[in-house]
């Protein structure tokens, strides 16, 4: 089996994984699900609640967790694409509260499948601070919470400098967004303890099987090395790797963030930080650098440069120039951090709409679905999704199938090179209007 220890903390920490067996020969299936991270859980894990005597086939190219879902920051969120206040202004105010609601649902629905189902993963439900770095970044997080509280959203207020600091000290620090419902998870830990319950429930997971090929020459037929999957429907859950098929390639582009992890803070080191509470922090900026202290007291900071490859490259997991941002902006927020040792970097794709919103649908059949889109906020969202997907693939008309980010039209991004230059263009604009708010 392949060392995925380079893939970061939380593959470098698991212990010893036995991954499932790949496909061999032919099967069928009555739902074949493309993909084993979060969502393809999810998906599976509903559909085998609703159904129990489904056949649910899941297919991994790599092990479980392979993609952004063992990769992640682990912060279970609300936030949706980057943030409120652009949302209101590129879908409107009732499309911003519908988004907010259904990830308070999503924040939820994490909490009650590891309190129902007993995973082991971490959980913890610490709360949420927006941390204000300039006074520009105070007012920009002082206008959104008052737009929040305007759309009638509850449970989150504005701390003043010292009851920031009170929690987590910088002397950077101006106020912060604070949100109790927000939750801290070991997202790798998560999605193989959502694997083993979804096999227990009755649900195939194939790894080391990546899908070639899917025809449809009446049912779906999948393609893999080693075997074929003959599915009645098909849910691909393939999030920033969706190239499979032409009618979603183009609906979702995909984009690196990355992160490191320091080793284990003594007491001395942490001293000065505070940060009994273990909150999860992020700041305001567009490219918002996000971070964590870690169960063993490790400091995890992930964010700041994004990165982008070209047409269907997916190999940018890698990239020195980020990850010697982030450590300088660890020493630069927190001083008694600045000699600590980075014992893991590492980086992972995340899938970004034109529109920087989620969608997901009917791939042209009501017989498959897709996903995309929840940019670096799928922790929560991607469990939720498996509620919708499940809707859809059975067919049923509800709440979360009404949702505006299902079915809806998705403007595509452009063939290469224009792509790339859109996208560099986008990050161009978001890394001006952050110098902008930290002049
Ligand atoms: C570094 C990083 C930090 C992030 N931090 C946060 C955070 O703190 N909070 C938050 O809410 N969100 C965060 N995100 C986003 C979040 O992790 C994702 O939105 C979420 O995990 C997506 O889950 P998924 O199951 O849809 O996709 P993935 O976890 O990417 O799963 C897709 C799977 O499909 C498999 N696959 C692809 N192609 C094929 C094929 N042809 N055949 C078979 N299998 C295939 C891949 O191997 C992969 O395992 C972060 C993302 C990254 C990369």
């Amino acid at each position: 089996m392949p060392d995925y220890a380079e893939k970061g903390l939380w593959h470098a920490t698991y212990g010893q994984y036995e991954p499932s067996p790949a496909l061999a020969g032919s099967i069928k299936a009555d739902v074949a699900i493309v993909g084993g991270g979060f969502t393809g859980m999810a998906t599976a894990y509903y559909l085998l609640k609703a159904e129990p005597s489904m056949k649910v086939v899941v297919l991994e190219s790599e092990v479980v967790g392979y993609g952004a879902s063992g990769r992640n920051g682990s912060f279970a969120m609300t936030v949706v694409g980057l943030g409120l206040e652009l949302l209101a202004r590129l879908k409107g105010r009732d499309r911003a509260i519908a988004a907010h609601r259904y990830l308070e649902r999503a924040v939820d629905t994490v909490g009650e499948l590891v309190d129902g189902e007993e995973l082991d993963c971490d959980y913890i439900r610490p709360g949420f601070l927006r941390m204000a770095t300039t006074p520009a970044y105070e007012k920009k997080i002082r206008r959104e919470i008052e737009l929040a509280h305007s759309l009638g959203i509850e449970g989150i207020e504005w701390l003043e400098k010292d009851e920031a600091r009170q929690r987590v000290n910088s002397e950077h620090y101006l106020g912060a967004w604070w949100e109790p419902r927000m939750a801290l998870v070991n997202p790798l830990k998560l999605v193989r303890e959502m694997k083993r319950v979804v096999t227990g429930l009755g649900a195939t997971v194939h790894e080391g099987t990546p899908v070639g090929s899917i025809e449809r020459p009446g049912t779906y037929r999948l393609r893999t090395p080693g075997g074929t999957l003959d599915a009645e429907r098909l849910v691909l859950a393939t999030n920033a790797y969706s190239d499979l098929l032409p009618q979603v390639r183009r609906k979702q582009v995909p984009a690196w963030t990355y992160v490191i992890a320091t080793e284990p803070l003594t007491d001395e080191q942490l001293e000065p930080v505070g940060w009994q509470g273990f909150e999860g922090v992020e700041d305001a900026r567009n490219l918002i650098h996000y971070y964590r202290r870690t169960p063993d007291n490790r400091l995890l900071m992930g964010g700041g440069p994004v990165g982008f490859g070209f047409g269907r490259d997916m190999d940018r997991d890698s990239n020195p120039a980020a990850w010697a941002h982030l450590e300088a902006h660890v020493a630069d927020l927190f001083p008694s951090l600045a000699g600590a040792r980075i014992e893991h970097r590492w980086g992972g794709p995340f899938s970004v709409t034109t529109d920087l919103t989620p969608a997901l649908g009917y791939i042209g059949d009501p017989r498959a679905v897709y996903s995309v889109g929840c940019i670096g906020h799928g922790v929560a969202m991607t469990h939720l999704n498996g509620q919708t997907i499940r809707d859809l693939i059975l067919e049923r008309h509800t709440e979360l199938t009404d949702h505006f980010f299902v079915n809806r039209r998705v403007l595509p991004w452009p063939p290469e090179p224009v792509r790339l230059g859109v996208s560099l263009a986008l990050r161009s604009y978001l890394t001006l209007e952050d110098r902008f708010h930290e002049r």
